[in-house]
């Protein structure tokens, strides 16, 4: 399954809490420990398993484009390896 990460963007994040009820894999939450500069508490990306697959699903809900998604793109060899395999 692929992999990913998110970044989010502190500096756009309202705190709105719209990407954490919408992660198949429940790893946003909210950073109750700090602030943004305008005052909210911001998404962060909760995920120590590695479970974020990347599906961008939280990117696509978020009404300021505060998240950036990035996915594990497989190596050319390991790609032809899932081909074969396939
Ligand atoms: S990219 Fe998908 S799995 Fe990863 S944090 Fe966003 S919604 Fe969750
Ligand atoms: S949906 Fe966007 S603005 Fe709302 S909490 Fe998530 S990152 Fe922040």
């Amino acid at each position: 399954m692929a992999k990913g990460r998110i970044v989010v963007d502190e500096g756009l994040c309202k705190g709105c809490e719209l990407c954490t009820t919408v992660c198949p894999k429940d790893v946003v939450h909210m950073a109750m420990d700090r602030l943004t500069p305008r005052g909210y508490h911001p998404a962060t990306l909760i995920d120590p398993q590695g479970e974020c697959t990347g599906c961008a699903i939280c990117a696509v809900i978020c009404p300021d484009v505060a998240i950036s998604v990035y996915r594990w793109v497989p190596a050319a060899k390991e790609a032809e390896a899932v081909r074969a395999s396939a």
